[in-house]
């Protein structure tokens, strides 16, 4: 854990950021190290990010690191799955939960649990995601990461979707899983959302 003070009793930690920015393998560094310390680890993934090598049984960072997940697609399931005996639970891709997860992650912590949620805290538009907002005013602890902005080096905390190379409408679905192809991590001032209504690509689509 990050800061220089130790916490006692169970509490909420929060790995926030954009894509690429770290966030799997920050959560993946957290876990081995609570491992090391024989803690009693349980680790979930929300089921709709199945883009890397271990499959949706596997968190895995962008650089290839795994380690063996849980998958979920609602904080209910993560409630009837919980093993008891764990210390310390972990949870990615947490942006893609319902809001169930912010009293299934508090009662965990009032119950003497660590609990580390890692997500991403906005969507393509620059806009809160999911229950992030509300995970992140709970926590006792946030870390938000950030990537390299692909067009000029700065720091890159906006996930730029592109469809064809080109940015996405404001009002595309929230949720569009994808990797490379379809994401980009840039800064604020060279990130950009299409107006709602663009639907160039879709028209070149239709007519022909
Ligand atoms: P997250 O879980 O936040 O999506 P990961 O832990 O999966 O991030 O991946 C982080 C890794 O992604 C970095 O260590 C680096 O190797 C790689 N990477 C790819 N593109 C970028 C970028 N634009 N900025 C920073 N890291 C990047
Ligand atoms: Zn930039």
């Amino acid at each position: 854990m990050s800061g220089g003070f130790q916490l006692t009793g169970g509490w909420m930690e929060v790995i926030a950021g954009v894509m690429f920015s770290g966030k799997s393998e920050e959560l993946i560094r957290r876990v081995r190290r609570a491992m090391i310390a024989k803690k009693r680890v349980q680790v979930f993934k929300s089921h709709l990010d199945d883009r890397y090598a271990g499959g949706v049984y596997a968190v895995g960072s962008h650089d290839g690191r795994t380690i063996e997940a849980i998958p979920v697609d609602s904080s209910r399931q993560i409630a009837l799955r919980l093993d008891p005996l764990a210390q310390v639970i972990a949870i990615d891709e947490v942006q893609f939960l319902d809001a169930g997860i912010v009293a299934v992650a508090s009662d965990l912590a009032l119950r003497g649990r660590r609990v580390i949620l890692a997500g991403t805290d906005t969507d393509f538009r620059g806009e809160p995601f999911g229950p992030m907002p509300q995970l992140m005013c709970v926590a006792e602890v946030v870390d938000k990461l950030h990537a390299i902005c692909v067009l000029c080096g700065a720091p890159a905390s906006r996930n730029q979707r592109l469809i064809d190379g080109k940015p996405a409408a404001y009002d595309s679905p929230t949720v569009m899983v994808g990797g490379a192809e379809a994401y980009e991590a840039r800064c604020r001032a060279c990130h950009s959302v299409a107006p709602a209504g663009d639907t160039g690509q879709l028209r070149l689509d239709a007519s022909g």
